[in-house]
């Protein structure tokens, strides 16, 4: 009997990985700014967004005269190798204004690479999982929104980080447009 005909992937999606992106913004309309990077990430090359987590507003962490940020959390699907992931986000802050001054300070947009698939990177400027993202309510509350059974190497599941976190520290934002 004929095999039925299957859609083969091609090439580069049996590459790709998929990526948990954690955004932040505390400056310049910080809802928009992460509507900005969101879809910027959707113009990735190699790069397809599958989802992405309401916003949520939390209080600064160190430098706390500064305001509240908005964070979310986007899930992507690529085949972009973690450290040129980590050129374009860098690339797409800069060309939003981020601001670099104060350690844990003000910014108009940050894109942090919070997980790779189930790699542990340890590089010159390249950790991943993203380090102290299991202790930040920010990330973690987010991530359990929209993947809550994915691994942290290392560390368990993230539904499992959510008990480690203060959750009430982040507040759900219902409206996603500014
Ligand atoms: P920050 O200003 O705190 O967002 O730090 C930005 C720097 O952190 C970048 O220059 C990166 O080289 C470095 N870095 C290390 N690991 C990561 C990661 N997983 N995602 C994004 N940036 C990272």
């Amino acid at each position: 009997m004929p095999l039925p005909h299957l859609p083969r992937r091609t090439h580069e999606e049996l590459l790709m990985e998929t990526a948990y992106i954690a955004l932040g913004s505390n400056l310049e309309n910080p809802r928009h700014q992460l509507a900005l990077g969101v879809a910027a990430l959707a113009r990735l090359p190699h790069t397809r967004l599958t989802a992405q987590s309401s916003l949520y507003r939390s209080a600064p962490v160190g430098y706390v005269s500064q305001p509240d940020f908005v964070n979310a959390i986007a899930a992507i699907t690529t085949d972009l190798a973690p450290r040129a992931l980590l050129d374009e986000l860098l690339a797409i802050g800069r060309e939003h204004g981020r601001v670099r001054e104060v350690p844990n300070g003000p910014r108009t947009l940050d894109l942090d690479i919070a997980l790779y698939g189930e790699r542990v990177i340890n590089e010159p400027g390249l950790t991943v999982p993203h380090p102290r993202m299991a202790q930040r309510a920010f990330v973690i509350v987010p991530l359990a929104e929209i993947a809550p059974d994915v691994p942290v190497p290392g560390q368990g599941r993230v539904r499992d980080l959510l008990r480690g976190v203060d959750a009430a520290s982040v507040t759900r934002l219902k409206a996603l447009a500014a």
